[in-house]
C-alpha cells in the first residue's frame, strides 16, 4: 500500500521536532516559527482534516546531562519538556484561531486532559487540534515512539514528520556532501538500511501497523500547507 494523497486523508498526526521549533536559536521557541506552523496547520484544518500533534523535547532537554544522572529521572524531565512545548504551541494555535486540547498520559492537574483514544478522537471530530504531550508517559521511550503509538491508536492515515532536515537521506548530509535524498522509500528498506527516520522502536511499530510517514523540512516555506496542493519536497516512507 502506498501513501494516500493528503487530500483523501481523514486524520493525521503531525510530529514537530522540538529543535525545529527553536529556529536558529536552537533552544526554547522561535515565536515566528511557531506562529507560522499555526497558520499552516489552520490551512489543513479549514479543509476538514482531523489533526493531532506530537512535539519533541530537544529544544529544552535531551536525555541525561551526565552519566551520574539516573535515566528514569532524566526521561521524566524530557517528558515534562514536551508538555511545556505543547502548552506553548497550543497557545500559538489558539492565537491563530484554532481550538486545541492538550492530552497527557499522566495527570497534570488542570493544565491538560488525561489521554484516552475516545477523548482524543472526539476532540478531533469536534474540529479541535489534539496535542499529545508527555510522550508515552514512560522512560526509555521517545517522542518518536509516542508518535507511532498515538498515530496507530487514533487510526491516523499517516504521520507527517516535520524535521529540521528536509527528508530521508542514505547518509547524514551534514557529514557526507554526496548524501542522496530519497523521494520514496519503504519502511522495510528504512529498517534494513538502519536509516534514522524515527528511532528503531518507532520504525518497528510503524512497520507492524502499516503506518506510512511523510518526512519533510519544517523550516521550508509553506511545507505543511503545500501538502494539500500536492507540492512535496520531502520523502514518502511507504508500507506494503
Ligand atoms: N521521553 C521519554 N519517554 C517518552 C517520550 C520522551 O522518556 O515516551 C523523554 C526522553 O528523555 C527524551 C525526551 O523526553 O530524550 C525528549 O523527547 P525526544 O528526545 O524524543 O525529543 P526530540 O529529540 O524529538 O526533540
Amino acid at each position: 500500500m502506498f501513501m494516500k494523497d493528503i487530500k483523501d486523508m481523514k486524520r493525521i498526526l503531525l510530529k514537530l521536532s522540538g529543535e525545529a521549533l527553536a529556529g536558529d536559536k536552537k533552544t526554547g521557541f522561535d515565536e515566528a516559527t511557531c506562529m507560522d506552523v499555526a497558520r499552516q496547520v489552520k490551512v489543513l484544518a479549514d479543509r476538514g482534516l482531523q489533526i493531532s500533534i506530537v512535539i519533541g523535547g530537544g529544544n529544552f532537554w535531551r536525555g541525561r546531562t551526565s552519566e551520574n544522572m539516573e535515566r528514569t529521572k532524566a526521561d521524566q524531565i524530557g517528558m515534562l519538556a514536551t508538555v511545556m512545548n505543547c502548552i506553548y504551541v497550543a497557545d500559538a494555535f489558539r492565537t491563530a484561531g484554532l481550538e486545541t486540547e492538550v492530552f497527557t498520559p499522566f495527570v497534570c492537574g488542570s493544565f491538560t486532559e488525561l489521554f484516552s483514544k475516545d477523548k482524543a478522537v472526539k476532540a478531533m471530530e469536534d474540529g479541535k487540534i489534539a496535542f499529545f504531550a508527555g510522550g508515552t508517559g514512560h522512560p526509555y521511550f521517545s517522542t518518536d515512539t509516542a508518535t507511532a503509538l498515538r498515530a496507530v491508536e487514533i487510526e491516523a492515515d499517516a504521520i507527517l514528520l516535520a524535521k529540521s532536515i528536509d527528508g530521508v537521506y542514505d547518509s547524514d548530509p551534514a557529514v557526507n556532501p554526496d548524501a542522496k535524498k530519497y523521494d520514496t522509500i519503504s519502511l522495510d528498506e528504512v529498517l534494513d538500511q538502519k536509516l534514522a527516520v524515527v528511532d528503531l522502536t518507532a520504525t518497528i511499530m510503524c512497520l507492524e501497523n502499516k503506518m506510512p510517514l511523510a518526512v519533510f523540512g519544517l523550516n521550508e516555506p509553506d511545507s505543511i500547507a503545500d501538502l494539500l496542493k500536492g507540492k512535496f519536497n520531502g520523502t514518502y516512507v511507504t508500507v506494503k
